[in-house]
Parts: structure tokens; C-alpha cells; sequence
């Protein structure tokens, strides 16, 4: 068993979709027994991170995240303008409710915060504590411009809710894409010229500052530069209650995927430089980012697309957990409790579902993930569930899977079929940006 101790050689007894006890040789009798022998047991991880409104829906985006090891998520309900906040929320929660095999939480998503925050401390109330704005795609008429963010930052601090922002300053990352489409540049070549890791870090860095303003902690979603990790890092040191998560495919891949994948690996902000990606496992090691979420978001485009035109996203869910132990527990960066720590404790603290969910302790839901660190994969689309068309990591050969996961006790993967049923999941009510740092930064001493 993978424990934030490390790993040790235990058995979990299981009670009525809850964990009984945790020990060696326990006693008693069981109706049924898993032998997990050359296995790791992990808790069930956690997907802080989805998009559930485009080809993977609130049924079928739980069942691709749930063939990769997820067992719980946290949906963005996005609230475009002319929505309601908890108009938006109440029909996530019913239709989630009706038809995910996995149980979820919600973010609120702002589009408009200038007509939507003032919904915010009722939103709080219906157990959604985290809520999104977009500080970039201007002209996309997404963007939430300084005077809205610290409104909203203010709002959330005074309702005891937690904010969260996609970090690019969207209106310089507009006028250098303006500037190079006026030149004639093909779109594909200046893609990250255009959304440059510094003007990532700026907008971290004036996020950071306003939820300080606004006394309200900070989740920034999918870091991807160096260049961020030094303001986070900055703010932490001085006790700022700032957040940080990145994904897999900013661990996985760099801006060379855009020359073989074009508009497939378009998504923002963008894949960046090997450096960004060698200093983003740095900061999962040593306790800069928190959290590993997929980001999943799965839009229907082709290699042949018009760049320029394609939308942002791509299908990550199923091959998170996969990617994340290859690349960062074979890959030397991480130890298995800090992986699990990542995927599984750390989310779980920060969104206020812990212990129930992100732990094996008495108590516990009975969320388990038995992974399988010798089996081969290579990952290939056609054996995937996304109803994307593609996957980023098509022919990848990775070490480890997961063979067997359960939902409180119930059995939802084994042996590569699920066996869940739709509207099995449970809505669960969040409790965001409570926890002090010092808790997320490292595995107890000692862990292997
Ligand atoms: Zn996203």
C-alpha cells in the first residue's frame, strides 16, 4: 500500500463502502478477498480538472476518466454569459447525478463574473466553494478584465469561498497574435511565440496580488513555465495561500508535438519548452505545485485542420495516471507517496473532501486503485474511451497501469472493463482553500 509514510506491505479491510481497518494480518472473516500481490494500492485518484461539455459528456467523461484509475472528479460548470451561476450548478449537479458512474464535485466557471458573482455566496451554499475566471482569451469575449477578478477575488474571500484562474495576460497575448497574423506567419509555427511563458508568469503573479487584496486563497490551474513556478514559489514564501497544479501533458510533452500533432496538441496555455517541462516535475518534487489534474477537455479536430481555427483542448482523463507514474516514479522524479500525495491526498485537502476522499484510513470512503507497475502499455487511441478521435500520446510505450479500482467498495475497473452503472456516482459538496500549505508540500520523512 502506497501510504503518505511511504509503502508497506498491508492489508485494508472493507465495511459497508468504507474503510474498517488498515494493519497487517488483520483478523476476522471477509465475503470476499482481493489478493494484490506485486500490486500497488493507491487511494482512488482524484481529477480535480474536467471539462465536461464537449465530446465527453457528464456521463462519458467519468467513464474514460474511470478506465484510467479516477475515481472521483471535479467538473468545471461553466456559466456562459446570459447563464446563471446556480442555474448552471443545479443542472450539473442533476444531470451528474443522473448519469456519472463516478462520484464528482463541481467549480463554478464565470464567464461574465459582472452579471454571475453576485451568485457566488449562494453557489457556496450548494457546496460549490472554487469558481474560474479566465484571465485570457480577450477576444474570445472570455476574459474577466482586473476590475471583475478582484470584485469576484472579494466576494469569494468574505464568503469563505476559494478562487481560481486560468493565468495569460489575454490582452498582450491578442496583440501578438494580431501582429503575427498581419504578418503572414502560419499560426502553427507562432503558436507559443504568441502566448509566451512570461506573460503566463505576469498574470500569476497579478492574480496572486489581488487574491492577497481580496484576502481569498488562489488555485492557479494548469502551471506550465518555470518562469510561473518562481512567482508561485515567491508568494508561498511570504504565507500567500496560493494553489498550484499542472497536468500531464505539460509533464509529457513540449512545444515539438506541434510540429507532428498541429491542432491535436493545441490547447492553452501551450505546451511549452523541455526546460518548463523538466522544472515542472522539479516542483511536484520539491512542494512548489500541489496537484496533478488532466485538464481533460475533448473537441473534435484533426491533424489537417486549420490551426488558427481548431479549438483549445484535449482528451487527458484516462491516461493521467498512467503518464504521471511513468514519467514521475520510473522517471525518478517522484516517490510513489508523493505521486499519490499529488493525485490523490492533495486534491482531496485543498477542494475540503479529505479524508472522506484522497486517503486510506479508517473511515475513509473504500476508494482504491490497484496498479500494476510492471505491465507494458503502449497507448493507442483505438483502445481508448474518449469520444475524441485521437489521443496526444498515440504509440507512447509506458510501464504500469491500473488493473482494479472501487468506488466506495464497489467494484468499478478490473481487468480493463468497468463495471459501474450510470448514476452509480454521488454529488459531493466541496470545502476549498482551507488547508496550510505546509501540509501539501511533502511525504512524512522516510517515504520510499
Ligand atoms: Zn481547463
Amino acid at each position: 500500500m502506497v501510504t503518505p509514510q511511504g509503502t508497506a506491505l498491508l492489508d485494508v479491510a472493507i465495511e459497508d463502502g468504507v474503510i474498517a481497518a488498515v494493519g497487517r494480518d488483520l483478523g476476522g472473516t471477509a465475503d470476499e478477498t482481493i489478493d494484490a500481490t506485486g500490486l500497488l494500492v493507491f487511494p482512488g485518484i482524484i481529477d480535480a480538472h474536467t471539462h465536461p461539455v464537449y465530446l465527453d459528456d457528464l456521463e462519458s467523461l467519468p467513464v474514460t476518466a474511470a478506465y484510467g484509475g479516477v475515481t472521483t472528479v471535479i467538473h468545471f460548470a461553466y456559466a456562459k454569459p446570459g447563464e446563471g451561476l446556480l442555474d448552471t450548478i443545479h443542472r450539473f449537479r442533476e444531470e451528474g447525478e443522473a448519469g456519472s458512474v463516478l462520484d464528482f464535485a463541481l467549480h463554478g466557471g464565470l464567464f461574465d463574473p459582472a452579471n454571475q458573482s453576485h451568485e457566488v455566496p449562494d453557489a457556496i451554499e450548494a457546496g460549490v466553494t472554487s469558481h474560474k475566471m479566465f484571465m485570457t482569451y480577450a477576444k474570445l469575449g472570455w476574459m474577466t478584465d482586473d476590475y471583475q477578478l478582484m470584485r469576484t477575488m472579494d466576494i469569494l474571500g468574505t464568503a469563505g469561498g476559494m478562487a481560481m484562474v486560468h493565468a495569460e495576460n489575454g490582452l498582450a497575448t491578442d496583440y501578438l497574435q494580431d501582429k503575427t497574423n498581419e504578418a503572414g506567419a502560419d499560426p502553427q509555427d507562432v503558436f507559443v511565440a504568441t502566448r509566451p511563458a512570461i506573460l503566463e508568469a505576469e498574470a500569476i503573479h497579478r492574480a496572486i496580488a489581488m487574491a492577497q487584496a481580496g484576502d481569498c486563497p488562489l488555485y492557479i490551474v494548469h502551471m506550465t513555465a518555470e518562469l510561473g513556478l518562481a512567482e508561485v514559489a515567491r508568494a508561498r514564501a511570504l504565507g500567500y495561500r496560493v494553489y498550484a497544479e499542472t497536468c500531464p501533458q505539460y509533464l509529457t510533452l513540449t512545444e515539438d508535438a506541434l510540429r507532428t500533432q498541429g491542432p491535436l496538441v493545441k490547447i492553452g496555455p501551450p505546451l511549452r519548452a523541455e526546460s518548463d517541462r523538466l522544472a515542472l516535475w522539479r516542483g511536484l518534487a520539491d512542494g512548489t505545485l500541489d496537484t496533478i489534474a488532466s485538464d481533460h477537455a475533448a473537441k473534435a479536430k484533426t491533424r489537417e485542420d486549420d490551426f488558427f481555427e481548431a479549438p483549445y483542448g484535449s482528451p487527458q482523463a484516462e491516461t493521467m495516471l498512467t503518464l504521471a507514474y511513468h514519467g514521475g516514479v520510473n522517471g525518478g522524479w517522484l516517490s510513489p507517496a508523493r505521486l499519490a500525495q499529488v493525485m490523490c491526498e492533495n486534491p482531496a485537502r485543498i477542494f475540503g473532501l479529505y479524508p472522506k476522499k484522497g486517503a486510506i484510513l479508517p473511515g475513509s470512503d473504500a476508494d482504491l486503485v490497484l496498479y500494476d507497475p510492471t505491465a507494458a502499455v503502449r497507448i493507442e487511441h483505438a483502445s481508448q474511451h474518449s469520444n475524441a478521435s485521437y489521443t496526444a500520446y498515440e504509440g507512447m510505450e509506458v510501464l504500469g497501469k491500473p488493473v482494479l479500482s472501487m468506488q466506495r467498495g464497489r467494484i468499478l475497473l478490473k481487468d480493463g472493463q468497468l463495471h459501474a452503472s450510470a448514476g452509480n456516482g454521488q454529488f459531493l459538496r466541496t470545502s476549498s482553500g482551507r488547508v496550510a500549505l505546509s501540509t501539501l508540500q511533502t511525504p512524512t520523512a522516510g517515504a520510499s
